[in-house]
């Protein structure tokens, strides 16, 4: 009986890998050797799968949209983001985050998101790389239109003064 594991087995030999294979075809005995040989063309390397849409990499903050308004703070299931009174701001400690997106669903200024970067091994949890304190500008600000002035109408025009 073909079952739906099955199935999907079988597309998976067709389909394209999910995961990044190893970055040569062969296993190098010595790895200076084998990146001597991407760099002189010898041997091509296999390019890293791209990182998909929607992916929750490393936090972006863009800190000068920030309101400190701490709503991100209360939907945070693990601690992450720490309110700073002076400025009142906030900074998140990348150790501890989930990367559950709740923070950026929440706030209200749209000025948290996640990136595609899921490079964060470190061997300081507390370390600059692991704490956003600003990842520079990213929102745009909703520009205000000023009202155009209504065109005058020939009864609205000052009128010249009647002489006797
Ligand atoms: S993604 Fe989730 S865990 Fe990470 S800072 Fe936001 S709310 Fe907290
Ligand atoms: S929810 Fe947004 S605006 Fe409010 S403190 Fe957090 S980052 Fe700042």
């Amino acid at each position: 009986m073909v079952t739906h594991a099955f199935i999907e087995l079988l597309k998976q030999f067709f389909s394209d890998p999910a995961t990044n294979l190893f970055p040569v075809p062969y296993a190098p005995q010595n790895v200076h050797k084998a990146l001597k040989a991407i760099d002189s063309g010898k041997v091509k390397m296999i390019s890293p799968v791209e990182v998909p849409d929607g992916f929750r990499g490393k936090i972006l903050y863009d800190r000068e949209a920030c309101i400190g308004c701490q709503m991100c703070l209360k939907v945070c299931p693990s601690e992450t983001i720490e309110f700073v009174p002076e400025g009142r701001k906030v900074k998140f400690y990348m150790s501890r985050c989930t990367f559950c997106a709740l923070c950026t669903e929440i706030c209200p200024k749209k000025c948290i998101k996640m990136s595609k970067d899921f490079l964060m091994a470190n061997t300081d949890k507390y370390g600059p790389d692991m704490i956003v304190l600003d990842s520079g500008k990213f929102v745009q600000e909703e520009k205000k239109e000023t009202p155009k002035p209504e065109k005058e109408t020939d009864s609205e025009k000052p009128q010249p003064k009647a002489t006797a």
